[in-house]
């Protein structure tokens, strides 16, 4: 079975999306200096920054841009990683990688500007409402953390966030100002459009079947044609197959449904007044953020999935109503679902062979920035800087243990998920 997407991108980000993109599918050889396999903000950001640097570059997508998670994300723009904070992250990655990520969503938007991308982007900030008091203590250390690392980051007192979320039941958290929103669908069809302007050839419907080394480079064969390339960059995310033998049993792909309100109109001009997106402290995250017409557009996991399209809109209902108390009734009528890559130490891995194939793998869920600031690690390694100099160190492939049951099975930890943000304990 194919593990690219089968359904397309969200409908509510297509129907806002003023960028278009298509292109052909792969017809006979191609030779490029790079092969990028994946049309996701990934492999397009990779592709953009190689053919900066002179390369040319191929990027096979087997279905059409932004198909994959880049086209379905809630579309916050966040410089952080989901469970480290700035001090876990230098002891594990170093200070580069901290480096890195901290100026991540500057990139993204910096992006936005050069290229003219019209995506609804929205940078007034990412807000980490604490819901517990215990949590509260944690983002508050983690925000003189972040404000150290020379991040726009403070801690806030509940009524400044109040004032932020426009509801007073959280008791504080932190603000990264450098954050903020984004169409992630428009994003991903403009760096497609700004990849091509550069000069990179993209091709839809043109999966990457098969991998072969050649003695000049790599040979890859699409249904009706062929790349020939000196180095080949796996963007495949949470829809890698066994192009690279390994890789998928390195990630467990976890399903992320995202709904969407109705414009709320009047009625919500008091929520995210000055336009934040917010992910609060749960390990079962509550996370919100408006569109441009005012829809609130939230999301979650299910433990089942039997009937997701029905009860996921039920939950968020529920959210909404919990996080805002005053806004009565509302109607859901926008559901969708993509896939999410997790590593089980829940940071991202860069991996490269000697023979010049290059990839990142494990967003864990915040990747829209991360992905930009990641095509500078990627392309790096694809000009051959040493391990050594790369902002991410490259390791080995790695394995998660009971692949097979581990990945259908990983949404089962989210009750204890639930029990313990409901205790205010850390789920190790
Ligand atoms: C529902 C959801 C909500 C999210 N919300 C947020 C958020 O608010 N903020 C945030 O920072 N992150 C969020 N994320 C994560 C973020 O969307 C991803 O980290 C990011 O989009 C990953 O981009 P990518 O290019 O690496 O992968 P993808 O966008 O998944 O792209 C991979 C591409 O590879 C293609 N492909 C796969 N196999 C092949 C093959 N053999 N040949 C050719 N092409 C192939 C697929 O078709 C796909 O288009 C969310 C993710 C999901 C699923």
């Amino acid at each position: 079975m194919s593990e690219w997407p089968q359904e397309p991108p969200a409908a509510l980000w297509r129907e806002l999306s003023r960028e278009r993109f298509s292109a052909p599918a792969l017809v006979g050889d191609r030779i490029s200096d790079v092969a990028v396999i994946g049309a996701g903000i990934s492999g397009l950001c990779t592709a953009l920054e190689l053919a900066r640097r002179g390369r040319s570059v191929t990027v096979l997508e087997a279905a059409t841009v932004g198909a994959g998670a880049s086209g379905r994300a809630n579309g916050q723009v966040i410089s952080a990683l989901t469970r480290h904070g700035p001090e876990a992250i230098v002891e594990a990655l170093g200070e580069r990688f901290l480096r890195l990520l901290s100026g991540a969503a500057d990139r993204l938007f910096d992006l936005v500007r050069r290229h003219d991308i019209d995506c609804d982007a929205v940078q007034a900030g990412w807000l980490q409402p604490a819901h517990s008091p215990g949590r509260l203590r944690r983002v508050q250390g983690l925000a003189r953390q972040w404000a150290q690392a020379g991040v726009p980051a403070a801690a806030l007192d509940a009524p400044e966030m109040a004032a932020r979320l426009g509801t007073s039941v959280y008791p504080g958290g932190w603000e990264n100002s450098q954050g903020g929103h984004i169409n992630p669908y428009a994003f991903t069809l403009g760096l497609a459009r700004a990849a091509t302007g550069a000069g990179v050839v993209v091709h839809e419907q043109s999966p990457a079947l098969r991998l072969t080394r050649s003695a000049s480079g790599w040979q890859v064969d699409t249904p009706e044609g062929r790349v020939l390339a000196r180095k080949v960059v796996l963007a495949t995310a949470a829809h890698t197959g066994d192009l690279w033998p390994g890789l998928r049993r390195s990630i467990v792909p976890v399903t992320s449904y995202q709904a969407a309100t109705a414009p709320l109109g009047a009625r919500g001009a008091a929520i995210l007044p000055q336009g934040h997106a917010f992910s609060d402290t749960r390990f079962d995250l509550h996370y919100m953020r408006k569109d441009r017409d005012g829809r609130l557009v939230s999301g979650g996991a299910l433990a089942v999935q039997a009937l997701a399209g029905r009860r996921l809109p039920a939950r968020v209902r529920q959210r909404i109503a919990d996080t805002f108390p005053d806004l009565g009734a509302i109607d859901v009528p926008y559901f969708w679902a993509g896939r999410i890559a997790m590593t089980v130490d829940r940071l991202p891995h860069l991996h490269r062979t000697p023979d010049g194939l290059v990839t990142w793998i494990g967003c864990n869920g915040r990747g829209l920035a991360l992905a930009c600031a990641m095509a500078e690690v990627v392309a790096d390694a694809v000009c051959d800087v040493p391990d050594a100099e790369l902002a991410l160190a490259p390791v080995p492939v790695p394995r998660v243990p009971f692949h097979p049951i581990v990945s259908r099975t990983a949404r089962l930890i989210l009750p204890w998920y639930r029990w313990c943000d409901s205790r205010d304990v850390a789920a190790g």
